[in-house]
């Protein structure tokens, strides 16, 4: 690796993640720098240009994003758009030959996921997948702590991700319509309380149940669906107990329980806020962990990838678990039975 060296990235889609979060964070990467903005509105790309320094001719709409190809400044595309267009750009910054970094959800169907990681094959290009919780230091001294046994035999994880839909709100416009969104809570918010129960565990899922209630009345969840609760059964014999929810209170929880200790992190997928607890039958300790800006550190984590030539911590192929994992939820929830993975 040469030291300093920075990838440049493409950001495509300047909303309000975008442009309140990933952005400004650039300022905190070390192996990162914005050098290109895909946007629908020329006016806005403008303004975001002038502000980080960003030359006019790096910035590109949805019909000249192709010619990225022609730019050697440009090594990385990060895709922050609504979900359902995630894997047909992915595939176009694949063909002008860029690596791609893709928000969350990873696409709509196990289709678009598997079309997506075979264009990164193809074009022999690395596919990571944003799932910013696996950057962050508090999640992942957690994780530690469940994989070298701190907690004891882990028998149940919880995780309970809610918030209230906004329809006043531009980004929650697109979250109410099928077609961008994909699905309702569970694609957007319950994938991290199912990345939860995943990465704390470290397997894989055998087995998932779950119950969906949605009022059809009320116009936001005409489309998508509301309130999800689901399990997930693992081969150690370990549960996960999770939830999403589009019409409570905010909420953004992952409790851990093992035999020897429990572990409470709460808040546990903010942006920059981070309380985690581990209790035991003798004593209840906070544990201190220092924030820093998990954006920044997911970035570089592939940048450095793609320096060193290594796979990312999160590829395509952790997207598309969780995406036949999210369908088959949907599943057990119609058919009212579980469903064996
Ligand atoms: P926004 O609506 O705020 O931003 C989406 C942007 O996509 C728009 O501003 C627009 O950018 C562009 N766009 C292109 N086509 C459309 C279309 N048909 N409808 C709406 N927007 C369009 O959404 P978010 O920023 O909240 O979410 C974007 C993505 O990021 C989603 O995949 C979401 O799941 C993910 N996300 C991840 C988070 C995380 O913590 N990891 C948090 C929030 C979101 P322009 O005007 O420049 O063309």
């Amino acid at each position: 690796e040469t030291p300093g060296r920075r990838m440049g990235y493409a950001v495509v889609g300047l909303g309000q993640f975008a442009l309140n979060q990933i952005i400004p964070s650039f300022a905190r990467s070390r192996s990162s720098k914005l050098v290109a903005l895909v946007s629908g509105h020329r006016d806005k790309a403008l303004q975001v240009a002038e502000r980080y320094g960003i030359a006019q001719t790096n910035i590109y709409d949805y019909q000249t994003f192709d010619r990225i190809a022609d730019n050697g400044e440009i090594d990385i595309v990060y895709i922050i758009l609504p979900n359902a267009l995630h894997a047909e750009f992915a595939v176009r910054a694949f063909k002008a030959g860029k690596h791609v970094l893709c928000e969350k959800p990873m696409a709509v169907t196990v289709e678009e996921c598997e079309t997506m990681i075979r264009a990164g094959r193809e074009a022999d290009r690395k596919l990571m997948i944003a799932y910013r919780a696996q950057y962050e230091p508090s999640n992942m001294e957690a994780i530690r702590m469940a994989r070298e046994g701190d907690l004891g035999k882990i028998r149940l994880v919880t995780s309970d991700h809610g918030r209230i839909l906004d329809p006043k709100v531009p980004a929650d416009q697109w979250r109410m319509v099928r077609a961008l969104a994909g699905g309702g809570s569970l694609y957007d918010i319950g994938i991290y309380s199912l990345q939860a129960a995943r990465y704390i565990t470290g397997e894989e899922p055998v087995e998932v149940s779950g119950r969906i209630s949605s009022d059809r009345s009320d116009p936001r969840f005409k489309e998508i669906e509301d309130l999800v609760a689901f399990q997930l059964r693992f081969p150690s014999g370990a549960l996960a107990n999770l939830t999403s929810s589009y019409s409570t209170s905010p909420v953004k929880r992952i409790q851990v329980f093992g035999s020897k200790a429990s572990l409470i992190l709460d808040p546990a997928t903010e942006y920059e806020r981070h309380e985690m607890v581990v209790k035991t039958a003798k004593e209840e300790r906070r544990v201190q962990i220092p924030e820093d800006n998990q954006f920044a550190a997911e970035m570089d984590h592939l940048s450095k990838a793609v320096m060193e030539g290594r796979e990312p911590k999160t590829p395509g192929e952790e997207g598309l678990r969780d995406i036949r994992i999210l369908q088959a939820v949907y599943q057990a929830a119609r058919e009212g039975k579980p469903v064996i993975l």
